[in-house]
């Protein structure tokens, strides 16, 4: 079985990887004329980690990424609120990584040509459409260095060509562009001092008006004694429009983002100097797409983005385009026809990442942290001073609808990597 792979971002990496390992052939393609280490950082969760930690990539996540050991959060003014532990330190087996995304797919994009050849990965290369006729998939692809068109025929054809994908456009035409909530983020990333215990995911304000992000996303500054701060400033302002489609590589400016920052210095980090000493800054909008009913026809499915985009609210993006990619590997090795193997991933995967798009339009965490600062608008002096122990407990439960497995289930479930 041969596999063509549209998008050689997170997700059609590892499914390349996947395929790999499964025993099944696969070819990559990508539209960038160079695939370079961009975007700024994410986090992969301990479910994600554990699948590149089964392909065989453990030691190198640990040599780049932060394991994170909890997440904290605090008001506008740095008043700590509320705090729980992350990854191993929650029970997990595995890590849950802060990390640079550029850093990661240069990991993977590595390990894809050491195993399957330099040849598996065609830059430069649009994908335009495709047919299919019940046996095979051909597709249509653009050289962009000698603007030739041409095609490459394949048994499957799989779209993990992100929030634009082209795949996905032809799967559902008509469909409209993403769904911005109003919220404008601008993200960067810097060299500090660490803060708060080195491996903290912080978090300050509130979706109701302005809220800052905070985590090191780097081991080698850590072994050097200094922070890679990776921060992410989310801003909603009444009536804001929003002119320009989504671009994950736009540039974003100091002068737009500080003034909603600029009185936020706190014991544990001062977060205008951080904001001012960021040479690249990157502005993107906050939007998802309306759940779909159907990823698949016939031998053409979608993977990560290019089937669920989500809000950025706890940290699925990648995590959710890893566990795509392991259980279509698994589905498709296994089955004896690739309809029925990309039908039986659809049956595990959609509904189940459906739910974390909406769970993540919902925003729960963000209620409890509206409510303080409705309460403790100048700040406070004692959390139990303004919220109840069960309110308080809210917060994790909210991301346990976002973000977590059954810590029981993760550590003890079967692998997807095929035995023997
Ligand atoms: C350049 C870039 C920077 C990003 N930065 C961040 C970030 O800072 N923070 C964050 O949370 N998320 C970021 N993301 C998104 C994040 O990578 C995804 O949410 C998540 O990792 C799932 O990845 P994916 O593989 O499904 O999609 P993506 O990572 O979006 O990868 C899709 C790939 O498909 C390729 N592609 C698109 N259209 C075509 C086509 N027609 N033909 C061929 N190839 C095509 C793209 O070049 C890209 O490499 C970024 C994505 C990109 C592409």
């Amino acid at each position: 079985m041969r596999v063509l792979i549209v998008g050689a971002g997170i997700g059609g990496l590892t499914t390349a990887l996947s395929l790999h390992e499964a025993g099944v052939e696969a070819l990559v393609v990508d539209s960038a004329v160079r695939l370079r280490p961009l975007g700024v950082g994410i986090n992969l969760l301990p479910h994600a980690v554990r699948e590149l930690t089964e392909l065989g990539l453990g030691d190198e996540l640990a040599g780049i990424g932060i394991p994170t050991a909890e997440m904290v959060h605090f008001d506008r003014y740095g008043g700590r609120i509320w705090a729980e532990p992350r990854g191993r330190e929650l029970g997990y087996k595995w890590p849950q990584y802060s990390i640079h995304r550029g850093e990661l797919q240069m990991t993977l994009l590595d390990a894809v040509l050491a195993r399957l050849g330099k040849d598996a990965v065609r830059t430069g290369t649009v994908f335009e459409g495709f047919e299919q006729d019940g046996t095979q998939v051909r597709a249509r692809l653009l050289d962009r260095a000698s603007g030739t068109a041409g095609t490459a025929t394949a048994d499957v054809l799989i779209g993990a060509d992100g929030l634009h994908s082209a795949v996905r456009a032809q799967l559902h035409p008509g469909e409209t562009a993403p769904r911005w909530n109003g919220i404008r983020m601008w993200r960067g990333v810097t060299e500090g001092e660490p803060f708060l215990n080195g491996r903290a995911l912080a978090v300050a304000g509130s979706n109701a008006a302005s809220k800052m992000v905070v985590y090191p996303i780097s081991m080698r500054a850590e072994r050097r004694g200094r922070a890679l701060l990776n921060w992410v400033a989310e801003v909603k302002l009444a009536g804001d429009r929003l002119n320009d489609t989504a671009d994950w590589n736009r540039t974003g400016r100091l002068e737009d983002v500080l003034p909603y920052f600029a009185d936020w210095t706190f014991d544990w980090l001062d977060i205008p100097a951080m904001l001012a000493a960021t040479t690249e800054i990157l502005e993107y909008p906050m939007v998802d797409r309306d759940p779909l009913d159907r990823w698949t026809s016939g031998r053409v499915t979608l993977l990560g983005d290019a089937a669920h985009p989500m809000y950025p609210i706890g940290s699925n993006g990648g995590s959710q385009a890893v566990l795509d990619a392991r259980v279509l590997a698994h589905e498709l090795a296994r089955a004896a026809d690739p309809a029925d193997g990309l039908l039986g991933y659809e049956h595990e995967r959609r509904e189940a990442v459906n739910r974390i798009v909406l769970a993540c339009r919902d925003m729960p965490a963000d209620r409890i942290l509206q409510t303080v600062s409705e309460r403790a608008p100048r700040g406070f002096d004692a959390i139990e001073d303004v919220l109840e122990p069960a309110e308080l407990n809210t917060i994790a439960g909210a991301y346990r609808q976002t973000s977590f497995s059954d810590v029981e289930t993760l550590n003890t479930r079967p692998s997807y990597t095929p035995s023997g």
